[in-house]
């Protein structure tokens, strides 16, 4: 449920012992509430938005708290730890970084971020030929926005500042990002509304009729923009909140459209990058090229890094020294994410979320066949899905069962993170791409024991 917060007093749960999942206590556990009452005391009322389990250690696919409880992850920490929580060679690699005796050089030159950027470039698409790495996934998409309204004036005047997005879109949480994204609730302080953002429905949506790029092309002309003046169209490469990809016919007459117009087309993929959806790019799936991508989260598996990867002419449109951040490849940072991607390269981690696809998705949809009336959609691709819960006879949003199942699942010790997607309805899917069949058979019969409590 968008802002349900959990209750902290601890009730009596089964008590479960398998290979991947142990509940031992009441959950949240006892000894664990003094903790989750600090950090309610302490932190904004927006942190206390996740089921409360604390977190001790983190490995493979597996998360622990102090108390002997262990949890079955279906969440990577939000889409992080690709490679695995806590890899060893990752690990390794920080405690080498380390020992170098270099934490920090700013926009200074370093080794390891040349050895970062160059690897980042030999292993995607040709057309993304420079990379900026910067810290967070907002401060990625930001950065994009800025290079397509630079790149509109460049190439336009000042009246190509059109930045085109979805709606339902998430890119990040500044103001930019926000402006960018399609979610109204976020973006109710934005005062006075910039009419240079402008959302379009988007066509991977069950509940958006038309689908169509024809669709998509009235739409703007309805909101009175036209092509001349649109600098850059955005898109999570899937939706992430509720795993739906855009159809590929769309995508592709929107490669055409904004080649035509002299638009900067950008892919949002800090969810959908390194290997998440079967390939090592989500964007792969459309068969288009990209002109700037947005990176994040499972760059590193771990420490916060994210990158801008495009086309030269548009990552080259700042001059020296003004386009930076005081942490543009932390060497720290820049050493996990280089063993991470070794990781995901060498162990082939695209393709085992592309094989692991088969039974994740086989087993949703016997969920959803036994719930039809609740269960609209089961989108998704590779490591990613989310079922998309209704209330039963009609397509309106079920962000109560969604949270009702969610919390069902960790009290079974199957880990999620809160519903997401629209208003908070979908129960998303995204383990570590290390998991294994065994584990994701295992997952989904919980969340269908789940839905049989909250639904049957
Ligand atoms: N873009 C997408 C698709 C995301 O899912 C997120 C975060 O969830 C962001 C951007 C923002 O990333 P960050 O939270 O690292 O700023």
């Amino acid at each position: 449920m968008a802002g349900a917060t959990y209750p902290l007093e601890p009730i009596d749960v089964p008590q479960v012992e398998t290979k991947n999942r142990k509940i031992v206590t009441k959950l949240p556990a006892p000894e664990s509430i003094a903790v989750l009452e600090k950090l309610r005391e302490t932190e904004p009322l927006s942190m206390s938005g996740q089921p409360p389990i604390v977190w001790d250690r983190a490995e493979g696919f597996h998360v622990y708290d102090r108390w002997g409880n262990k949890w079955l992850d279906f969440t990577s920490g939000v889409l992080v730890a690709s490679a695995g929580h806590s890899r060893p060679e990752i690990a390794k690699a920080l405690k080498d970084q380390v020992d170098s005796g270099l934490l920090h050089n700013y926009c200074f030159p370093s080794e390891i971020r040349s050895r970062l950027a160059a690897k980042l470039i030999e292993c995607s698409p040709a057309e993304l030929q420079k990379v900026f790495l910067l810290t967070t996934g907002a401060e990625a998409t930001e950065c994009c926005i800025k290079l397509a309204k630079t790149w509109g004036q460049k190439v336009g005047g000042a009246d190509k500042n059109v930045f085109v997005s979805f709606e339902g879109a998430f890119h990040g949480r500044t103001l930019g990002a926000q402006l960018a994204g399609g979610i109204p609730g976020l973006k109710t302080w934005i005062n006075p509304v910039d009419e240079s953002f402008v959302q379009a429905p988007f066509p991977g949506s069950f509940r958006v009729e038309d689908q169509s790029f024809d669709g998509f092309l009235k739409v703007l002309a309805e909101k009175g923009v036209k092509p001349g003046q649109i600098c850059g169209v955005m898109t999570e490469t899937y939706q992430g909140g509720d795993a739906w990809f855009a159809p590929v016919d769309f995508v592709r007459d929107l490669r055409k459209w904004c080649d035509d117009n002299d638009v900067v087309l950008i892919f949002d993929e800090v969810q959908a990058g390194f290997g998440r959806t079967g390939t090592l790019f989500g964007y792969e799936h459309y068969g288009v090229e990209a002109d700037l991508i947005a990176c994040g989260k499972g760059i590193s598996s771990s420490l916060p890094l994210s990158a801008v990867m495009g086309r030269q002419e548009i990552l080259d449109q700042y001059g020296p020294g003004s386009m930076t951040s005081t942490h543009t490849g932390s060497p720290l940072c820049c050493a996990a994410a280089l063993a991470s991607l070794d990781i995901v390269l060498a162990e082939n981690l695209s393709a085992n979320a592309a094989e692991m696809e088969k039974p994740l998705q086989a087993g949703l949809a016997e969920i959803k066949a036994k719930y039809p009336d609740n269960i609209a959609n089961v989108g998704g691709k590779g490591l990613v899905a989310a079922l998309n819960m209704v209330k039963p006879g009609s397509l309106d949003p079920d962000p109560d069962a969604a949270f009702n199942i969610v919390w069902k699942c960790v009290q079974k010790g199957l880990l999620f993170f809160s519903p997401v997607g629209t208003q908070g309805s979908a129960v998303k899917i995204s383990p570590p791409l290390i998991i294994d069949e065994e584990a994701i058979t295992e997952g989904v019969g919980v969340i269908a024991e789940a839905c049989d409590e909250v639904l049957g």
